[in-house]
């Protein structure tokens, strides 16, 4: 097998880079009401750095790198950062994923600099729900604009991401799919995992089983073909619709034995899987000079530890960092 792989044989050819731990909503569902402690900026790494270790991964076979955060519209000159990976040899889809709150202020930037592709969490169409949610100040009718706006510049398919909540807001599950139909949406419903401390209650817990059982009320799902996504979501349509349903199901059917991905957290730590603390220290190695090859060979290192699966299933949650860190 050409490229990288573990030891496992699965081939990892993805890089989701968080390139902030800072956010400007505090989701219920990913972060406690105080907020968590941030990391300072010496801490982060710069553009330079994740560059580096980005056409480090590249030369190994990592060919897709997904930015994502704490929210990375609020770390300025994302535009950058995006001509720089653009240029390295071998990364061929850059992608974004966003809360998109400003997301309509930086679209036509972000697809001028290469990238192409952006997902949107969003979890509610009501404007009150959306702050009970997001416990913030900032409204649901700046993300609905940057989703407009991402797809007038061509930045598709934008994709929505729900995280479905029982009893705050999976009394939507039906509006979001009549969107698929009528609008052409793209959505994907999400399970709600217990990850850094947030841990939901089995009341607020919703299986895809369940979820399916509810949209199927309005008809039979058709599965669409593989080639519809390349990651975990499952996707089906109704036959009269334009856009397709997304399944993840991280907690009820895990699926780590396609698990092509590796993380690098803000403050430069290559993590090995979103649910198990392993991670290695790249950025002090990078900040003691290691070279290319020497990267590299850290990577390669890592990747052959990279746990089978997670344990969800069983009730072991992932414990420690929350999302905002670890890059969601
Ligand atoms: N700020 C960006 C955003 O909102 O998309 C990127 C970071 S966010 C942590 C990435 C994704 O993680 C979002 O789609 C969010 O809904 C999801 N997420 C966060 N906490 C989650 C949880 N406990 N269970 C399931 N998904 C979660």
């Amino acid at each position: 097998m050409t490229g990288l792989s573990d030891s496992f044989q699965r081939p990892i050819n993805y890089l989701r880079i968080s390139v902030t731990d800072r956010c400007n909503l505090r989701c219920v569902y990913c972060m406690p009401a105080e907020g968590v402690p941030l990391m300072s900026h010496e801490d982060i790494l710069t553009y330079e750095e994740i560059h580096t270790i980005a056409r480090a991964a590249a030369e190994l076979g990592i060919n897709k790198v997904r930015l994502t955060g704490g929210e990375p519209l609020v770390r300025s000159g994302l535009g950058e950062l995006i001509q720089m990976l653009k240029q390295i040899d071998g990364i061929d889809d850059i992608s974004l994923t966003t809360n998109g709150t400003l997301l309509s202020r930086y679209a036509a930037e972000l697809k001028q600099a290469g990238l192409q592709r952006v997902n949107v969490s969003l979890d509610t169409l009501k404007p009150d729900k959306f702050s009970l949610i997001t416990r913030g100040n900032l409204v649901l009718d700046d993300v609905l604009a940057g989703i407009e706006a991402a797809r007038s510049v061509g930045l598709n398919p934008v994709k929505l991401n729900m995280v479905v909540i029982s009893s705050i807001n999976d009394d939507e599950l039906l509006d979001f799919v009549v969107k698929t139909i009528d609008e052409g949406w793209h959505v994907r419903f999400i399970e709600f995992m217990p990850v850094g401390g947030v841990n939901p209650s089995e009341s607020h817990f919703i299986a895809v089983n369940e979820m399916r059982k509810r949209i199927e009320v309005l008809g039979e799902l058709q599965p669409c073909l593989p080639s519809v996504g390349n990651g975990p979501a499952k996707y089906f349509r109704f036959s009269n619709a334009k856009g397709t349903i997304g399944f993840i199901t991280p907690v009820s059917e895990h699926f780590c034995f396609h698990c092509n991905r590796l993380r690098l957290t803000a403050d430069g730590r290559l993590r090995l899987c979103l649910l198990a603390e392993d991670e290695i220290d790249l950025r002090q190695s990078l900040r003691s000079g290691a070279s290319l090859t020497e990267l590299k060979q850290l990577i390669e290192a890592a990747v052959a530890d990279k746990p089978l699966r997670h344990h969800l299933a069983e009730g072991l949650t992932s414990g420690d960092r929350p999302m905002t860190q670890v890059g969601g």
